[in-house]
């Protein structure tokens, strides 16, 4: 019989192996499609008070796990304890906020019955049945946790794939489920590559959350099509930093070179390119250069070291980052500070005379490489910001807030920063996701959790009531009445709502002309309070 592959987990830092896990065998997919499915009728009906409490328990393991987490992220991607330890952060704080707001949320909600005035009408948030949370290696707890977390609270069990690069991270995810008794049974994690994601998209999950490479969220969407399930995609990012002539300069070469190295690059909205208007172009590039030179790179498993910045997690990401570099250099782009590579360390890169020919500026990099350029004015910074495929996130520097939040509406692009850079991702109520070919799924926020619900529609009353205007309107030789009812309820001037008064007033007064005029008066005055009230309460 035919083994299992493993996946090894290994230290891209230090390129040592530290343990592995078998990949999930593809048969095994659709059974554990079927088991949770079997499941969700079971956690589907479990209230959501219930639920928040069993969830409430898991957000106490992930507190006592934060030393486990860091350590094994950090041996995992390369990152800094410290590093790791702000996603588990990121993550709590999320589910705590969804546990507080999601009762409500998930509520079932009285909506208008309309013309329907005998009846009441509903709609309620119920779960798909089974999610898929497919999940990428730069973050494998932040952008794991989130969505399946997510999905659960709205009633679903979940299966997730996390990133056959960070296998030791998706098995420990594995294991903290494990400990919430209640909540395991509804959750299952499965180990393997694209293959095995593609299985688990094959396996026709009720609804399909992808954070991943534009490539691969195509590829999803495609074989998701073919049964019609719907599908939530995060994508890549080619973020842009917009920098004005009225910014905080030193704050924003600051945070802009944090935002362009924080986790190596490897941070879907990190800062990508960067365009500084030209009267203080010189100066922030001079100022971006001096804080990269200040960044340390390397590897270290102690809490208390410094943060550095580390591997690159992925071989294959290498290769990409040097791809850009080389068609940069080759093209008279300038590196000012670092390029050089040591195994899977590539220095913090600061380049200049970049234009959008440069596959660094134009598709992903991801990767430790800060190209700035020159700009006229902040027209051709929004011009060049928008010229890319990506809308992602972007950041805007400016003293001027009005002016910012102006020039952030022109940017195409869905999670904007103003004075800051990667703020969006940690603020747990805030959307977050792109446009363009960054995708079109969200995270996070109401709209985050929602996602995950259908709306379901009620109508409920009695047995339809004669005087009921929907009654009415539905028995046969009522057409007269029902077009009174149209020109007086929907009418947009004077001229159409009086319309059906007229024409009862004509045909009496025909028969009885004094009675006519005094209901004449009555009826105008009565129909316009009518209609104010009704299109008031509408
Ligand atoms: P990837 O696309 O290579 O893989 C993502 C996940 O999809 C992995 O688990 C992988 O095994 C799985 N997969 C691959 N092929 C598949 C297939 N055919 N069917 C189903 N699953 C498949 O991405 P990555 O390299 O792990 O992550 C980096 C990418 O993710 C970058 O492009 C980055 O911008 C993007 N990203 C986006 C966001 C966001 O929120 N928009 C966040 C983080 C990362």
């Amino acid at each position: 019989m035919e083994k299992n592959p493993t996946l090894i987990f290994t230290n891209p830092a230090t390129g040592e192996k530290f343990g592995q896990v078998a990949m999930t065998p593809i048969a095994e997919i659709h059974l554990a499609r079927q088991s949770m499915h079997t499941a969700a009728r079971v956690w589907s009906h479990t209230p959501v008070a219930e639920r928040v409490k069993i969830l409430r328990k898991f957000q106490g393991v992930l507190v006592d796990a934060l030393d486990e987490i860091s350590e094994v992220m950090n041996l995992d991607t390369g990152k800094s304890r410290q590093d790791a330890l702000i996603e588990a952060f990121v993550t709590i704080d999320m589910l705590q906020a969804y546990l507080r707001h999601a009762p409500r949320w998930l509520k079932h909600r009285r909506v208008s019955s309309g013309l329907y005035v005998f009846k009441h009408c509903y709609v309620d948030p119920r779960p798909y049945g089974v999610v898929a949370v497919i999940a990428p290696w730069n973050y494998p707890v932040a952008l794991s946790l989130p969505p399946v977390l997510a999905a659960l609270l709205a009633g679903n069990t979940v299966i997730l794939k996390p990133s056959e690069v960070t296998a030791a991270t998706g098995v420990l995810i594995e294991n903290l489920f494990h400990r919430v008794p209640e909540l395991s049974p509804f959750v299952r994690v499965i180990h393997g590559d694209g293959a095995v994601g593609a299985a688990l998209v094959d396996s026709k999950p009720d609804y399909i959350f992808i954070t991943g490479s534009t490539l691969t969220g195509k590829r999803v969407s495609q074989a998701a099509a073919e049964h019609l399930i719907p599908v939530a995609s995060e994508l890549g990012g080619k973020d842009a930093m917009i920098v004005l002539e009225d910014a905080d300069i030193h704050a924003a070469a600051h945070w802009g070179v944090w935002g362009s190295f924080f986790n190596t690059g490897q941070t879907c909205m990190s800062v990508e390119r960067v365009y500084v208007v030209e009267s203080v172009y010189e100066e922030f590039v001079r100022l971006a250069v001096e804080e990269t030179k200040k960044l340390g790179v390397g590897f270290s498993t102690d809490i208390h070291n410094p943060n550095y910045m580390g591997p690159v997690s992925d071989p294959r990401q290498v290769k990409t980052i040097e791809r850009h570099l080389e068609d940069g250099l080759a093209k008279g782009a300038q590196v000012l500070v670092g390029g050089k590579r040591d195994e899977m360390f590539i220095e913090p890169t600061v380049l200049v005379n970049v234009n959008h020919d440069m596959l660094l500026m134009r598709d992903e990099t991801f990767g430790p490489l800060m190209p700035i350029m020159k700009v006229k004015d902040e027209n051709e910074a929004i011009r060049m910001a928008n010229d890319n495929a990506f809308g992602l996130g972007a950041s805007i520097w400016s003293r001027d807030l009005e002016r910012a939040y102006r020039v952030a509406h022109q940017v195409e692009a869905s999670s904007i920063v103003i004075n800051d850079t990667i703020a969006q991702f940690a603020v747990p109520m805030l959307p977050f996701g792109g446009i363009k070919q960054s995708g079109y799924g969200r995270t996070h926020g109401k709209e985050g959790l929602i996602q995950f619900t259908r709306p379901y529609a009620y109508v409920v009353g009695k047995p339809p009531h004669d005087w009921d205007i929907a009654t009415i309107a539905r028995k046969p030789g009522h057409y007269h009445f029902l077009a009174s009812v149209v020109r007086l309820l929907f009418g947009v001037n004077t001229r159409q709502r009086m319309q059906p008064v007229k024409e009862a007033l004509s045909t009496t007064a025909r028969q009885k002309p004094r009675l006519a005029l005094g209901v004449g008066v009555l009826l105008g005055a009565a129909a316009f309070a009518g209609i104010t009230l009704l299109k008031k309460s509408r």
